[in-house]
């Protein structure tokens, strides 16, 4: 599971990534409203966890934006704004569910399981381009019916530009996508991903194109 976590106090937001991380959960973070913006166009996350009292802003008004780009997303706002009024705003703005801080990890991953249970996220569970199969919930590309064997990175590559064939995928969004925000990446390390990608690919009947200047497009080969 990958999920986008919206919290600007590091140490909080330090202390959830290595709790998560130790149930092989995989976390972006995000300090601001805008960085989460950039994070979620990115289409790869299973959730969301909010934060509210951001530097630029309240984070409900990410909810629209956030359901424009993936509807079925689950979101749970996390915030030391716990009162009954303050809940319910969040949940009529949108969210999936509210947890307020302090709240321990346990329930929080219980939380996580219980939205990821719900009907509305097993909506698009696969999404076919050309003879290429990409299954979203398992992670999992095949060919004709036959698995592909791709690293974690290309799977991380192919999921964003399967989620969004027929349409440029931004070269930092893929780089965000394949190499989370901490990683520094030399500049030609995603083309290198790419190349091995598009052969490995063979003649699963889809093209991967680059951009330039721009980033890539995965489309059916007509
Ligand atoms: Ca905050």
């Amino acid at each position: 599971m990958r999920i986008l976590l919206v919290e600007d106090e590091m140490d909080m937001a330090a202390a959830l990534t290595a709790a998560l991380s130790r149930h092989d959960i995989v976390v972006d973070h995000a300090r601001t409203l805008e960085i989460a913006e950039e994070a979620c166009r990115s289409g790869v996350h299973d959730a969301v966890l909010l934060d509210r009292k951001l530097p630029d802003g309240d984070g409900l008004s990410l909810i629209p934006l956030l359901r424009r780009e993936q509807a079925g997303l689950p979101i749970i706002v996390l915030s030391a704004l716990g009162s009954p009024d303050q809940r319910v705003a969040g949940l009529d703005h949108g969210a999936d569910d509210y947890l307020a801080k302090p709240f321990s990890t346990d329930e929080l991953l219980a939380r996580l399981r219980a939205v990821m249970r719900r009907p509305a996220q097993l909506g698009e569970s696969s999404v076919s381009v050309g003879k290429l199969r990409f299954n979203l919930t398992e992670r999992l590309a095949e060919v004709d019916g036959a698995p592909l064997d791709l690293t974690r990175r290309e799977l991380l590559a192919l999921e964003i530009l399967v989620r969004r064939s027929g349409r440029t995928v931004a070269r930092s969004a893929l780089e965000e996508a394949v190499y989370g925000y901490d990683d520094e990446i030399a500049s030609n390390t995603l083309d290198a991903h790419i190349s091995r990608l598009r052969r490995k690919l063979g003649d699963a009947g889809v093209e991967i194109h680059g951009i330039r200047g721009l980033g890539y497009l995965l489309k059916a080969t007509s």
